[in-house]
């Protein structure tokens, strides 16, 4: 069994503050970045011993928050059957791809460390890849980052087996996808704060749930996240100017003032005509 965990940092366990996270805002203190960044590594080391605990023979890791580059190789769980991937782009038979690696010999898809989509009421840091998009649908149904790139693993038929965030992320993750197991390691208290069990404990809890979630994958009780093809992409952007410049795109069609809309044959290219993002890219 070969799984794929895709890490993003908002929804870590015992990570409970905007600072932590969102480190390349101004006024951030270095100091909390580096704690938030080690309570990522802390997470990642504990799910991956769980998923080798549980079976799994083979584990690529993926850093995709904020492009990747929070995790550093000394620090993590060093084993033969694991492979860090430091960013989210990368080479895969000599081609700059997104997430490479993932491919038809993955059986599973893991989303640790997410959030809720852009515009969640009660979500901590609720976003959809970045803050200029206000509404991502597929097909009409409005998604979030999970459902991205899971939509990007159902181009292999990859189901979608984990999800770890706060309560919002969770819920989102049931609602999309049937069978998901999901590890709930906080609550929002505002936009920028959360709160919930300690580290310890909630890393305690995502490797329960990582174990489960495998024991469901090899029972065949998860299904891949594959949209009606062709899929219509529609995004709402924050304001006028950014809709303007992205109906610049080829293919993009201008909906209304704010929103524009492309039609994709295959779900690997999601977001590969707004932002470059998918397979066969361009540096
Ligand atoms: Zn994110």
């Amino acid at each position: 069994m070969k799984i794929f965990m895709l890490w993003d940092m908002e929804g870590v366990s015992g990570l409970f503050t905007r600072e932590h996270v969102w480190f390349w805002e101004p006024g951030t203190r270095d100091e909390i970045a580096e704690e938030g960044r080690k309570l990522l590594v802390a997470d990642v080391n504990s799910a991956v011993a769980a998923a080798l605990d549980a079976g799994v023979d083979e584990l690529i890791v993926c850093d995709t928050h904020h492009g990747g580059g929070n995790i550093r190789l000394p620090e993590m769980l060093s084993d033969p059957r694991v492979t860090y991937l430091q960013k989210s782009r990368g080479i895969q038979d000599g081609k700059l791809r997104w997430l490479p690696g993932l491919d038809e010999s993955v059986d599973g898809f893991l989303v640790p460390g997410h959030h809720a989509r852009a515009g969640t009421p009660g979500a901590f840091l609720p976003h959809t890849w970045m803050l200029e998009w206000e509404d991502f649908r597929i097909n009409g149904q409005s998604v979030g980052e999970m459902g991205i790139e899971a939509c990007f693993a159902g181009h292999w038929g990859i189901p979608v087996i984990l999800a770890q965030g706060d309560e919002h992320a969770c819920r989102e993750a049931e609602g999309m996808f049937p069978g998901i197991v999901t590890a709930c390691v906080k609550h929002a208290t505002g936009r920028d704060t959360c709160e919930g069990p300690d580290a310890a404990t909630a890393r305690r809890l995502t490797a329960e749930k990582v174990a489960q979630a495998v024991a469901r994958l090899r029972a065949g009780g998860c299904q891949p996240f594959q949209p009606a093809l062709p899929m219509t992409v529609a995004i709402r952007m924050a304001s006028v100017e950014k809709a303007e410049a992205a109906a610049q795109r080829p293919g993009v069609a201008r909906l209304d003032d704010r929103t524009v809309e492309a039609r994709v044959a295959r779900h690997c290219d999601v977001v590969k005509w707004i932002v470059n993002t998918g397979l066969d890219i361009e540096s």
